[in-house]
């Protein structure tokens, strides 16, 4: 048995911090001397505590489960901008998440959607109101404590913040969350705390990460446990070429242990897949990469939380987003469970309604049940890109009721022959790479149809 790190995931529009955060976290970690340093791992970064509780003070006094944690786990954002989701079976991935607002802008498509999904999985968040140091004449205090910061601003300044922060607490209240500033939250379990910050200057940054250890503490205390013999779990973040090696698959471990020549389960598009693994990967030190032209280096097991590469035969339509097992001699039931698992994201298709196609696994089930909650009637919901196959069946259903003849398509290509087929048809096609956008042209649509 062993305590496993949180994973946090950061979520928010593009441009609004996302990067800039992680960075500011990492950088504070190489930073401090007395540490151990960071653990970097393929697509995360973990921070061992003794760095966060470097970087968070006094604040963190409170916070007990500070001495159970080895850390807090950091999913890299993926370099495509679109949003994946990322789930395990029932819930997200992410133990926590970070959602994050450039406080001059407000919230934009990516922030709702982020939203939107964080409801869906439950997952417990906080919201950080970055780019603090663009309001109109802020005084930037570097790397200090957001109430240490925020005292040392001029009256009329102080007043700018507090009506944007109210801007953010009336958004989410239309969403369904009450939310307050962090230091006036009265009640953790039913107010979100919003962080004001700067990823720039790390202003509020001791508090965001107090307040994420808060979030742990509230709400992680049991489901941490991991046994560390068991077959591993953990989730697909890429299927990607790498120089010298092939195709690789990058994952996140989150229970259990991975040895290499293991024997893993996968999920393509259209079946679950076992293959054995060749190679495990880790990246190499920075201080190494410097004299070895390899980025990564074998390891012969790994144990959660973990972000690995893996080198195995067979990958080549394994679906990002979609879980990994390893099994030790029961392949069959896992593959059958692993069916079981897409097909629960299914389920509730009906006999009419609309096609909807999506890039992962986590995506359809977002997509799907954002629809469901708009009422809106699905009878096919698959993983892959929009086929000419996919354009003449719901020109089918179109003949029955033309407000089905629709395909919502997130995330994927539109196949040329699909093209093709599209032009000569009176299908309606809704795709992008903002789920919640998607689903805003669709329901204007069918208002403007029924007009
Ligand atoms: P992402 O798309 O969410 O990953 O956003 P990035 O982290 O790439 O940030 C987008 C831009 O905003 C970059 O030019 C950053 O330097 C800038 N930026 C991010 N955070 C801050 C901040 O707190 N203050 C200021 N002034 N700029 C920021
Ligand atoms: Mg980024």
């Amino acid at each position: 048995m062993k305590i496993r790190s949180p994973i946090v995931s950061v979520l928010g529009h593009v441009d609004h911090g996302k990067t800039t955060l992680l960075d500011f976290i990492r950088g504070s970690a190489i930073a401090s001397k007395e540490a151990g340093g960071i653990t970097q791992h393929i697509g995360a970064t973990e921070i061992p505590m003794e760095v966060i509780e470097n970087i968070c003070g006094d604040f963190l006094n409170k916070v007990t489960i500070k001495d159970t944690l080895p850390g807090l786990f950091f999913i890299d954002t993926p370099g495509h901008e679109a949003f994946t989701t990322l789930r395990k079976r029932g819930g997200a991935l992410a133990d926590l998440a970070i959602l994050i607002v450039d406080i001059n802008e407000g919230f934009k498509p990516q922030t709702y959607e982020a939203l939107n999904i964080l409801k869906m999985y439950k997952t417990p968040f906080i919201v950080a109101a970055n780019k603090i140091d663009r309001l109109y004449g802020w005084q930037v205090n570097e790397k200090s404590s957001f109430m240490e910061t925020f005292s040392k601003q001029p009256a009329n300044i102080q007043q700018n913040l507090e009506t944007q922060i109210y801007e953010l607490v009336g958004i989410l209240h239309q969403e369904g969350f009450e939310s307050e500033r962090f230091d006036r939250v009265t009640d953790f379990a039913s107010q979100i705390a919003i962080i004001p910050i700067s990823a720039q200057t790390g202003e509020g940054i001791a508090e965001l990460l107090t307040m994420l250890m808060g979030l742990a503490q509230q709400y992680l205390q049991q489901q941490l446990q991991i046994e560390t013999h068991a077959p591993a779990k953990g989730t697909i973040l890429e299927v990607k070429e790498e120089v010298g090696l092939g195709l690789t698959i990058d994952a996140v471990i989150y229970d259990g242990i991975i040895k290499k020549d293991d024997q893993i389960a996968l999920m393509t598009s259209e079946d679950v897949i076992t293959t054995r693994i060749r190679s495990l990967l880790k990246p190499r030190p920075l201080e190494e990469i410097r004299d070895s032209k390899k980025r990564f280096q074998k390891v012969d097991e790994v144990v959660a939380a973990a972000g690995i590469k893996i080198v195995a035969p067979n990958i080549e339509n394994v679906v990002s987003g979609s879980p990994l097992r390893v099994g030790r001699g029961n392949m069959e039931s896992i593959k059958e469970e692993m069916l079981r698992e897409i097909e629960d994201i299914k389920i509730d298709t009906e006999d009419v309604g609309i096609m909807v196609k999506a890039d992962t696994l986590g995506s359809l089930e977002a997509l799907v049940n954002l629809l469901k909650d708009i009422d809106i009637p699905i009878r096919t919901a698959d993983i892959g890109d929009v086929s000419r196959r996919d354009i003449i069946d719901a020109a089918i259903v179109r003949q029955e009721d033309p407000a089905n003849g629709v395909i919502i398509a997130f995330n994927v290509k539109i196949l040329p022959s699909a093209q093709e087929e599209l032009k000569d048809s009176q299908v309606k096609l809704f795709s992008g790479k903002v789920i919640y956008q998607i689903t805003e042209e669709y329901e204007k649509w069918i208002k403007d149809t029924e007009d």
